[in-house]
């Protein structure tokens, strides 16, 4: 059984989605699609949520949405029933959107209108192509906690429903990115989550396969707009993947290879434009186990130092910082500790839908304990391979090449897979076409 996870840009247009509905015809073992919201839309609703948008503002959005899906729906051949139904949506959101109260549980059903209503059109796009699909609330089936925005899955109560809502011979199609809590709430898993969703349902239905058809042809070298000749890797590990989804291969949500790790089912990237190409398949152990097999890079970095000299032989320093972000849901990437300073990024994938910023809150509790420091524009860059931390004189070459640059911190040595660095936003392209063609070509 496949389960085959469609991104915003393969159903964003009708040809786009007659694309992938040929996709999933062409293999009966594609029983379960998730997809996203068409591309622009989530973009839309999140703007909307904003009270200050004045009413011109407001109605371009609106107007974003209903013409992408319009002219969408225009070459169906249900096209009435469609757009009926999708009237029906609109309304709807426009209803939503006059409610006063705007926390976070009205933000994630604001969210899910994307999924909801790009369901319905691909549904009967799929149709049309012989492909017999049930359309399944995908609400039903992820259940999570009560964290609007970031919610948690709950695995057990997920399994029990797909267990009770899904059937093995039927072909369903259903919505990436959100889910409901006990109260019936709608929650949402974080920006891009869609990929998280269909690990999620893999992992639930025991799917073999989990396939994730986007715009780019698989994982690459690095990202092909910076060097023109990165390629598609063929396999990597998931140890690899996982550290090139959080360091800025954007290909996948950094929480989807979760699921499938822990039961074992092969991940494969491909493109629903190119679907003939191969991808690149993430498997637990690759037959090629180069020591660099990537490079990446994560810009508009935050750099914290704080430094106290009651750090000087003490104890608990590190726990006090820490507690202040944590219970600020603050979530670190990097850290490197000097006797007396701490300097660290924080984790801006973790919080795709808000960048993670300091807030004067956060800083004025630091402030009490230790001298903060904030610099920003940095850019992460990242080699990802294999036994890094033991394979001597990587270090040596990766440093030797760049004398001419000011490094601002090095992470080296924690993973066997990951070796990073932060430098000046405006150096980070040049520096990862530098690495490319050293070490990868
Ligand atoms: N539509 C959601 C987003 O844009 C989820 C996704 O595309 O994965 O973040
Ligand atoms: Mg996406």
């Amino acid at each position: 059984m496949i389960v085959s996870k469609f991104g915003g840009t393969s159903v964003g247009s009708y040809e786009a989605m007659s694309h992938s509905a040929s996709i999933v015809a062409k293999n009966p073992g594609r029983k379960l699609i998730v997809i996203s919201a068409t591309s622009g839309t989530t973009n839309d609703l999140v703007a909307l949520e904003d009270f200050s948008l004045n009413s011109t503002d407001k109605e371009s959005r609106l107007i974003a949405i209903e013409t992408r899906h319009k002219s969408i729906i225009q070459e169906c051949p249900n096209k009435e029933e469609l757009l009926t139904r999708f009237n029906g949506q609109l309304s709807e959101l426009r209803i939503h959107l006059e409610q006063q109260s705007r926390d976070k549980r009205w933000k994630d059903r604001l969210y899910a209108f994307g999924e909801l209503m790009s369901t319905y059109i691909f549904a009967d796009v799929l149709r049309t192509r012989g492909v017999e699909v049930e359309w399944l609330d995908a609400r039903k089936i992820i259940k999570t906690d009560s964290t609007f925005g970031n919610a948690v899955p709950e695995l057990a109560t997920i399994k029990k429903k797909a267990d009770t809502h899904i059937q093995k011979e039927k072909v369903y199609l259903t919505q990436g990115f959100i889910g409901s809590d006990i109260f019936g709430s709608t929650t949402t898993l974080g920006r891009g989550g869609s990929d998280y969703s269909a690990a999620l349902f893999a992992e639930a239905v025991g799917a073999d396969t989990l396939e994730i058809w986007t715009d780019v042809a698989g994982v690459f070298t690095t990202d092909p707009r910076i060097v023109k000749n990165a390629r598609a890797i063929p396999e990597i590990t998931f140890d690899e993947a996982a550290e090139l989804s959080v360091f800025g291969g954007k290909v996948l949500h950094p929480a989807t290879l979760k699921p499938a790790i822990r039961s074992g089912i092969d991940v494969k990237v491909l493109s629903s434009k190119e679907p003939e190409l191969k991808g690149t398949t993430i498997v637990k152990k690759s037959e090629s186990e180069p020591v660099i097999r990537a490079i990446s890079l994560r810009k508009d970095q935050t750099l914290l130092t704080v430094r106290s000299l009651d750090m000087l032989h003490q104890h608990g320093f590190l726990a006090k910082l820490f507690t202040v972000l944590a219970n600020n849901q603050i979530s670190v990437d990097l850290v490197t500790t000097s006797e007396v300073s701490v300097s660290l990024t924080l984790d801006t994938a973790a919080k795709a839908s808000n960048k993670v910023e300091l807030t004067e809150k956060v800083y004025r509790e630091l402030s009490e304990f230790c001298d903060v420091e904030v610099e920003r524009d940095l850019s992460l860059v990242a080699l990802i391979g294999n036994k890094l931390n033991t394979t001597s004189g990587v270090s040596g070459k990766l440093f030797s090449m760049l004398k001419d640059h000011n490094i601002r911190l090095v992470c080296h040595g924690a993973s066997a897979n990951n070796i990073c660095f932060l430098v000046e936003e405006g150096t980070g392209e040049k520096i990862v076409k530098l690495l490319h063609k050293r070490f990868i070509k």
